[in-house]
């Protein structure tokens, strides 16, 4: 699910049916789409690839906009000796 304007993504295994099955039924209005269960599990992978692209925020567990491969000292919110935090936590924790 996407939250906070497309930045936040977190999707757990119920997610990840729920969205197979909104891009299956996606897929079949789709002329161009001659097998939309494939066209449908592709587009879920995608998102569970987004899933493994970034990290998650150590105190909510909800996905951040920071790539696993960003390096630390360019991050925001990011706590060292915690972390990764998402926005939210962040303005928790230090506001
Ligand atoms: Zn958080």
């Amino acid at each position: 699910m996407v939250q906070g304007g497309g930045k936040e993504v977190s999707m757990t295994f119920d997610e990840a049916v729920e969205t197979l099955k909104q891009n299956f039924e996606k897929a079949k209005t789709y002329d161009y789409v001659n097998q939309p269960l494939s066209w449908a599990l592709y587009h879920t992978w995608k998102e569970s690839e987004r899933e493994e692209e970034y990290e998650r925020c150590v105190v909510c567990g909800r996905m951040t906009n920071v790539k696993r491969k960003d390096r630390v000292g360019k991050r925001r919110f990011y706590v060292e000796g915690a972390g990764q935090l998402c926005k939210n936590c962040w303005e928790r924790i230090y506001k």
